[in-house]
């Protein structure tokens, strides 16, 4: 408990007491569960002038609660968040009290965020609505800003310092946008972008945007892409005036720029800024296609959008585990300086692609896995054996261990064991035990998992044609259920209940002519009416079942029953599972929020008036009771729970689903559906889920070396304790984000090791454990932790992090803190590991230069963004998804591929390289296509081609296109082949089956394809990535001065 500070100094750091099921925070008292720390400021704020930038600040803090649009907070309500100081951080109560290399200004920074926060209020209030902000704007002033040169690495920190151009030329239309600066070295050969109205599919991306052969390693700068094609202004759209606008806040980029208006704005060139384009493009020049071997310890991957071959050599994939950074800091103050969160993201079960070695299987039969005696970890690669063999040091703990007899092994003249490459367990970062019956519930070998579907028919879902579609593929994906690798027939059993406000449960026994009906109209104690019969193999049940599934939608054809009831079926499918011992998924059906006299019956509490309020986190807080004895029980009795919603309006998503999230279910929601419509995207989604690779029962339990330990999990799991993560089921796309903390010192020696042992049930009923090892450097110099960092995991922690305190604050406070904490990170290595230069430049280490565009994007992401605008269900639907994510999900959806189709090479089989989500990148004649995991969106411009549009929809223009198309025809020509592929090898990649959107521009349908355009202003609130820079620079140079 010694060392909670510097983790819990970032406060979304903290785990917070009152998320159900999640362990009481480590070491911090409830009461201190606010981020008592950051929210500090409220007193700085009420009157308007605080803040530095007096235009914009002023009008923000004094702009009075009524939300427009474009805002992204709303009211005045951040003042309530608490007036405790900063303490944490400044439990070294001062500067002073930092050693002279750290960060003195640590403490006052929360005024300053306090005071970016409001600019970012006032940012989007007014930024848009003063002045010269339209078009490109140039000073000579800017001219004069200095170019950021990439310092000379520092002091062992070869990392790139960007710095921001501060006058980039006017960005006229047809100008080249030629650097400004005199030391940028070489000429630039980047490549022109394809933004107004020529888009073009050249690739945005190419190594040379950052100005030609790089000076040194990682000496990328926010270089422009000079390139032939000039920058016109800004469309004039829709949504021109709200999404191109630039920033209102004159100054803040150079130093000493007046501050009011007055002087010349600056209009930075966007290609001016860190491109995520760039640097997924840049990383996969650099190692697609390579084979990445894991031998070195602290070896950072290559992104999660990279193509490469994993080679296995001691250190688990980064498919199962990435971190944020692959070199931990020696020292908990030295964590605490830079506020780095240091977490790993773990995907247990991650699918390995064909190219690569599938897990080994370790056998040792009756005696099982071999483990330290002290700490338990598993016989891995970093356990050293010593006295000839005869025993071993655990990495984890040092105990010196008896190396069992059966196991002994002679070592070879480096003291490695002679059979170190025959044993998977001794050599591979990645392999499976198999368990012994010490590891089976009861000391009994496990029964092999059940699925059990449970259909509402009630009115919606009959009338929504849902009861047929689903009962007539069930027959089709019965005959696929998923089965042991080399098994011949799946050992999966499986039951049917249908229901409303009563239950009607299936005895499709195989003996049976016809399948029986029992009805439980007592939902208020739920028991399952017959055991024998039920849960059935399908191979042998098969004609049964097939009659009882033609017959479903019959029965309840002319049904008028509109009510359901929820928590009763989740009971009765837990308690089928439980009579029938063994582990499961339910696959719920479900259409309405269930207001039925039942246990769990839930009322309309969508209250919008609490949107932008202290209480709009009441919003997404789950009803407990009911819900929260039923997600324990289901976690006790392995039972998963899959929900698929139908609704047609608000259904409480945040509480109904709040059991798939303890359980480690997934959530599925198609508001509105109807069979012909939807039918086709809800049956991909439905395959996907029932055949993905999945364990059962399953306990995780994170191992590290001394002097540091794992403290905080975030994922779609249930912890009765502090340290075993219990998930009923956990799936191929799952993944939990572990957080770690110091206890002591760590050594650059011996670096950080970390196991991860999932002991779970396979798909075929054996017990078995999974174990993922890593180790990482450890390093008394932060340059080395940011050199190691990867932007992508940080996001998927900041998301967690964000979208499980969003229950626990005010959404604002939420905000706050991830502003805050993107700055100080920045501005911590800005102080530490930079060469010294100007304040003014921006200073960005190479690993974290994308960051400030994901952190806006999730800033403003549905569940954070506090629209009216946005349903309720969807914004809780969107904090479930993302809490059970992975980083490659994070990644996709904080900053979806926007790619040019109309020009597409159509001899290639790649996907054309992606251009930045802005509106700037669109053009009339255009056509692109945009996924984000979940979603895909194909945009035509006005003035696309009438041949692309004949060839793909079969009607010879844009005009005759109808607004409410939902798929692409499958037409026998080139372009029509070649788009659905490229749509089918995007939908291969995503754990979803993405619902296809087709967008016309201008058409109403445009809205939600823009709000994915993430460096834009949001539709619904938020700033414009331009903008956010602007103020996390600022922030920074608060931080520094
Ligand atoms: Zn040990």
């Amino acid at each position: 408990m010694s060392q909670q500070g510097y983790v819990a100094t970032p406060p979304l750091s903290q785990a917070q007491p009152g998320v159900s099921g999640y362990p009481p925070a480590f070491g911090v008292p409830p009461s201190q569960a606010h981020f008592g720390h950051y929210g500090s400021t409220p007193q700085s704020h009420p009157s308007p002038p605080t803040a530095v930038f007096k235009s914009a600040a002023s009008s923000g803090s004094s702009m009075p609660a009524p939300p427009g649009p474009g805002q992204f907070v709303t009211n005045g309500l951040h003042n309530g968040v608490s007036a405790h100081g900063f303490p944490p951080l400044t439990s070294a109560p001062s500067g002073s009290a930092y050693p002279p290399t750290s960060y003195p200004r640590l403490a006052p920074s929360s005024a300053s965020t306090q005071q970016l926060a409001n600019q970012m209020s006032a940012m989007q209030m007014s930024g848009y609505g003063h002045g010269p902000l339209q078009g490109p704007q140039l000073t000579t002033s800017s001219v004069a800003q200095p170019i950021s040169q990439p310092p000379p690495p520092a002091s062992g920190c070869p990392l790139t310092a960007q710095a921001p151009q501060m006058g980039p030329p006017p960005p006229v239309s047809g100008q080249p946008l030629m650097s400004q600066s005199p030391q940028m070295g070489p000429p630039p050969m980047g490549v022109s972008s394809a933004m107004g109205t020529t888009a073009t599919a050249s690739p945005m991306g190419m190594p040379g945007s950052f100005s030609g052969p790089l000076p040194s390693p990682g000496s990328s700068g926010f270089q422009q892409p000079p390139g032939p094609q000039g920058f016109p202004p800004q469309q004039a759209g829709p949504y021109a005036g709200q999404m191109g606008g630039q920033p209102g806040f004159p100054g803040v980029f150079p130093p000493g720029a007046a501050q009011m208006a007055g002087p010349p704005q600056k209009k930075l060139d966007p290609d001016s800024i860190p491109s995520t384009t760039q640097v997924i493009e840049d990383d996969q020049v650099k190692r697609r296609g390579q084979v990445y071997a894991t031998n070195l310890r602290g070896q950072v991957p290559p992104l999660v959008t990279t193509d490469f071959v994993v080679q296995d050599q001691g250190n688990a994939s980064p498919r199962f585990m990435r971190c944020t950074t692959y070199s931990f800091p020696c020292t908990s103050d030295l964590a605490k300086q830079c506020q780095v969160p240091l977490a790993t993201v773990i995907k247990p079960f991650a699918v390995v692609p064909k190219n690569e070695t599938p897990l080994y299987t370790v056998d040792h039969g009756e005696a099982g896995p071999i483990r330290c005696n002290r700490c338990k970890a598993y016989m891995c690669p970093f356990m050293h054996f010593i006295d000839g063999g005869r025993r071993y040091q655990c990495g984890f703990c040092n105990c010196i261990n008896e190396v069992p007899p059966f196991y002994f092994q002679h070592l070879d003249h480096m003291g490695r064991r002679v059979d170190v490459y025959q044993r998977p367990e001794l050599s591979l970062g990645s392999y499976e035990f198999i368990a012994t019956l010490e590891y089976c519930k009861d000391k009994k070998p496990p029964n092999p998992p059940a699925f059990i579907f449970m259909i509402d028919v009630s009115y919606s879902n009959i009338k929504s044609g849902l009861v047929r579609l689903l009962c007539s593929e069930l027959k089709t994906l019965l005959e696929r259920l998923p089965r042991e690798e080399g098994a011949e027939t799946s050992a999966v059993r499986v039951g049917f209940v249908t229901y409303n406000k009563i239950l009607h449960f299936y005895n499709v026994k195989s003996a049976l002519a016809q399948p029986q009906m029992m009805v439980v109209s007592d939902v208020a104690e739920m028991f399952v009416p017959l055991l024998d019969g039920f849960l059935v193999n399908f191979q042998e049940s098969r004609s049964v079942i097939n009659n009882l599934l033609d017959q479903i939608p019959d029965m309840f054809a002319d049904t008028g029953e509109s009510e359901t009831v929820f928590t009763p079926v989740v009971q009765a499918g837990m308690e089928a599972l439980k009579a029938a011992e063994c582990s499961g998924k339910l696959f719920i059906f479900h259409s309405s929020i269930p207001t039925a006299e039942a246990p769990g019956k839930l009322k309309n509490r969508d209250d919008r008036k609490l949107i932008n309020t202290e209480k709009e986190k009441t919003l997404f807080q789950p009803v407990k009771g009911v819900y929260e004895e039923l997600s324990k029980e289901c976690v006790s009795n392995s039972c998963c729970v899959d929900l698929f919603l139908f609704p047609s309006q608000y259904t409480d998503v945040a509480t109904m689903g709040s059991i798939c999230l303890h359980t480690g279910g997934s959530v599925y929601k198609y508001s509105n559906f109807q069979a012909q419509v939807d039918g086709d995207h809800f049956l991909r989604d439905l395959r996907k889920d029932m055949e993905k690779p999945i364990g059962f029962d399953a306990t995780m339990r994170v191992r590290t070396s001394t002097g540091f330990r794992a403290t905080d999990f975030f994922g779609a799991i249930y912890m009765s304790n502090t340290t075993d993560v219990e998930m009923a089921a956990v799936d191929c796309h799952k993944a939990v984000t572990v957080e770690f903390k110091h206890d002591d010192k760590l050594s650059e020696d011996t670096g950080a090791l970390i196991q991860c042992a999932l002991l779970y049930t396979s798909i075929g009923g054996q017990r078995r454990l999974r174990i993922h090892n890593l180790s990482l450097n450890c390093s008394s110099q932060l340059a080395d932790l940011y050199k190691s960092c990867e932007t992508d995991a940080l996001v998927n922690f900041f998301a967690k992090s964000a979208y499980r305190e969003m229950v626990n604050q005010p959404l604002k406070t939420v905000r706050e803190i991830l502003v805050r904490q993107t700055a100080h990170m920045l501005a911590c290595y800005r102080k530490n590991c930079a060469s010294p230069s100007a304040v003014s430049q921006l200073i960005l280490p190479d690993t974290m230069k994308v960051l400030p565009v994901y952190m806006n994007s999730l800033l403003k992401s549905a569940a954070l963004v506090g629209s009216a605008d946005l349903s309720t269900d969807d914004r809780a639907h969107h904090r479930l998804l993302v809490t059970g994510m992975g980083v490659e999900e994070t990644q996709a959806l904080f900053y979806p591929r926007l790619v040019p189709l109309h020009n597409i090479d159509m001899s290639s089989e790649a996907v054309p390289a992606a251009l930045r989500c802005s509106e700037e990148r669109l053009s009339d004649a255009g056509v692109f296509l945009l996924e984000n995991g979940f979603q895909i969106f194909l945009w035509l411009g006005q003035a696309c081609p009438p041949e692309f549009i004949q060839s793909v929809f079969n009607v010879p223009s844009f005009a005759h296109l109808s607004p409410d198309m939902t798929s692409i025809p499958e037409l026998d020509n080139a372009m029509s082949k070649k788009l659905r592929s490229v749509i089918e090898h995007m939908s291969g990649q995503r754990s979803q089956a993405m619902k296809l959107f087709i967008v016309k521009q201008k058409d109403r349908s445009e809205v939600p394809f823009r709000q994915q355009l993430v460096e834009d202003k949001g539709l619904h609130g938020g700033a414009s990535y331009m903008d956010f820079l602007c103020c996390i620079h600022r922030e920074i140079r608060q931080l520094l001065t």
